[in-house]
């Protein structure tokens, strides 16, 4: 189990911590797990089936932090973000 810290979310970001795939996994080369294609009634690619692997838990997760959403910006109103001195 590796863990690696995320951002989640549109809206409410939020910082988790999640489970990684194993690097060495013999079953999935690092992958975190498979994908395969599948077809419609008539043999059409429909979509890819995504199967995780089980060296790993993507729902082992563990949310460290929500970070504050940042206002929007108005006019005259000065970038939160700037490193300028005020004058
Ligand atoms: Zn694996």
């Amino acid at each position: 189990m590796r863990l690696r810290i995320q951002l989640t979310g549109w809206d409410r970001r939020t910082l988790t911590l999640t489970d990684t795939p194993r690097p060495d996994c013999p079953l999935c080369d690092g992958h975190g797990g498979r994908g395969y294609d599948y077809g419609d009634h008539e043999g059409e690619y429909a979509g890819t089936e995504w199967d995780p692997c089980s060296c790993w838990d993507e729902t082992r997760r563990r949310n460290l932090l929500r970070l504050p959403r940042i206002p929007r910006r108005r006019r005259g109103d000065r970038d939160p973000w700037s490193n300028e001195p005020p004058f």
